[in-house]
């Protein structure tokens, strides 16, 4: 965003419900305008006291990280899949939210966050009379563990890359790239979840994805997509950079750096930014 205000909503927003991808519950989201400096919360409204639970790295849930992110107030009052939902945030230049759910889960809508920013920009965005603080990286930090690496540059703006390197034929190497204030919209919110056919069952053992009826997914078989088109030829790329955006948002405060990732995940993400926001204190 060209501003350096914080901004909220213009005015509430409804969402017709929907179903969460891994709980498998119908769930109704409000989003509201909130004050300056308030963050983005979730308040769980179907909860006695209705508790809040602040979209920071304090609050993610110690098994919170498979698949998803998940974050908590205390054990069983949690909101699972957060990260589309922020990266709309991110990329929409949102900094103050009170988002209320009727469930533990952000329903999917359509995968990606197209709808999600469609609808919140119908409400419109209300700048707000205080500056937006930063996290500025001066200096190159790294995380590297067995499986993946991430990494910050110094840079202007926010800009994120992500490399993709899946074992599988249909998907293999592919990178996707983002100048986040200038391209979110177009390039990145409309890339959807995908998954693999071979991991269905694995998942629904695992009990995640109760939700999947997997229309809102693109299912990859040996050959490519079993149920859809591509709507980019890096579409699981650029979603995966969508997910990086979501968790970057936990850092609490917008980023002024380059975020390239290598076959990362919501966990090494959740490492990465705990580390670096040390560093950046
Ligand atoms: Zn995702």
């Amino acid at each position: 965003m060209a501003s350096d205000l914080q901004h909220t909503l213009a005015q509430p927003c409804e969402f017709d419900p929907g179903v969460g991808l891994h709980t498998g519950r119908t769930m109704r989201m409000v989003c509201r305008p909130a004050p300056a400096d308030h963050g983005v919360r979730f308040c769980r409204v179907d909860v006695p006291d209705a508790p809040e639970i602040p979209a920071t790295l304090d609050s993610v849930a110690a098994d919170g990280l498979a698949r998803r992110t998940a974050l908590e107030i205390r054990p069983g009052v949690e909101i699972n899949t957060v990260e589309h939902l922020l990266a709309a945030c991110l990329g929409l230049g949102i900094d103050n939210l009170r988002v209320e759910l009727d469930g533990p889960e952000v329903p999917l809508f359509d995968g990606s966050a197209a709808f999600l920013v469609r609808t919140l920009l119908k409400a419109g965005l209300k700048e707000q009379r205080r500056a937006r603080r930063y996290w500025t990286v001066a200096r190159p930090f790294v995380l590297r563990d067995e499986q993946a690496e991430v990494i910050a540059l110094p840079s202007e703006g926010l800009r994120a890359t992500y490399f993709a390197d899946f074992p599988h034929p249909a998907i293999g190497v592919q990178s996707a790239s983002v100048d986040v204030a200038r391209e979110f919209r177009e390039e990145v919110a409309p890339a959807r979840t995908f998954c693999l056919e071979e991991e269905i069952k694995l998942l629904r053992d695992a009990g995640l994805i109760k939700g999947g009826d997997l229309k809102c997914a693109v299912v990859f078989g040996a050959h490519g997509p079993l149920n859809t088109k591509l709507l980019f030829p890096n579409e699981p790329a650029r979603h995966k950079l969508l997910d990086l955006l979501g968790d970057l948002y936990l850092l609490g405060r917008p980023l002024r750096g380059h975020v390239l990732a290598w076959r990362s995940g919501h966990r090494a993400h959740a490492a990465f930014l705990t580390r670096l926001r040390k560093e950046l204190e």
